[in-house]
C-alpha cells in the first residue's frame, strides 16, 4: 500500500485529504509544521509527499530545498492560487508537480497516481486483467495462469485481452470480429470460434478450469467458473 505524508498545517484540510486517501487505499502520515515534515520525509519511507508552501517553521520551499539534498521522494507541492512565484520556485527545487488550491480531490488523487506511476518501477505495477487464476498483463503481453506463463500469439492474446476487459458480459462474435480482427463482419467466417478454440487449448484443458464460455448463438464470455 503507497504510504503518503502529508505536510499541511491547515488541521481541516489534512484531516479531508486523509480521509480521502485512506478511502483510495493509501497509508497516510501527517505533520504540521515545516520542520516536522522535513524531519519525517528525510527519515523516509514515503512513496509521495504533498508539501504545503505557506507553513509554520520552515516553508514548504524550504523543506524541500533541504529534502532534495538528500532524497528524490517525489513531492507535490499544494500552493496557494495566486502563487505563481511559488509554483515556480517549486519545480525549479525539484517539486514533481503542485496542484493549486483549494483543489478539487479527483484532481489530487490524479496527481498522486501519476507521480507514482512515474517513480514505481512501472513493470511491476503495470495494470492488469484477471479472472480466476488468468492474469494478462497488456504492457508486457504476458499472460499467466496461477502465476505460470502461457504463451500466446498475437492473435490469441489480443482476443483474450478483449474478452477480459469486458469480463462478465458476453460479446458478440461479430464484435469481436470487428474490434479484434478489424474487419467488417463476414457471416462466413468462423476465424473467432478458431481462435477461441486455441485458447481453450492453450487455458482452459491445458489448466482444468472454465474461462471462456460459449452463448450458443451469440458470443462468448469470461467470467470466473461456478
Ligand atoms: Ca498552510
Amino acid at each position: 500500500m503507497p504510504k503518503i505524508l502529508v505536510v499541511e498545517d491547515e488541521e481541516k484540510i489534512a484531516r479531508f485529504v486523509e480521509l480521502e486517501l485512506n478511502y483510495e487505499g493509501y497509508e497516510v502520515e501527517k505533520a504540521a509544521d515545516g520542520r516536522a515534515g522535513l524531519e519525517m520525509a528525510q527519515a523516509g519511507g514515503f512513496d509521495c509527499v504533498l508539501l504545503d508552501i505557506m507553513l509554520p517553521e520552515l516553508s514548504g520551499t524550504e523543506v524541500l530545498r533541504r529534502l532534495r539534498k538528500t532524497s528524490p521522494v517525489p513531492v507535490i507541492m499544494l500552493t496557494a492560487k495566486d502563487g505563481v512565484p511559488d509554483k515556480v520556485a517549486g519545480l525549479d527545487l525539484g517539486a514533481d508537480d503542485y496542484v493549486t488550491k483549494p483543489f478539487a480531490i479527483e484532481e489530487l488523487l490524479a496527481r498522486i497516481r501519476a507521480v507514482l506511476r512515474k517513480t514505481s518501477g512501472a513493470a511491476e505495477d503495470a495494470e492488469s486483467l484477471s479472472c480466476g487464476a488468468v492474469t494478462l498483463t497488456p504492457a508486457r503481453r504476458s499472460v499467466a495462469v496461477s502465476g505460470e506463463a502461457v504463451e500466446l500469439t498475437k492473435r490469441e492474446f489480443d482476443l483474450l485481452e478483449y474478452l477480459l476487459r469486458n469480463k462478465n458480459t458476453v460479446v458478440l462474435r461479430e464484435k469481436l470480429l470487428t474490434d479484434v480482427w478489424d474487419f467488417d463482419f463476414d457471416g462466413g467466417t468462423n476465424a473467432v470460434d478458431v481462435y477461441i478454440r486455441f485458447l481453450r487449448q492453450k487455458i482452459d484443458e491445458k489448466y482444468n478450469i472454465k474461462l471462456i464460455h460459449t452463448v450458443r448463438g451469440v458470443g462468448y464470455t469470461v467470467r470466473e467458473d461456478g
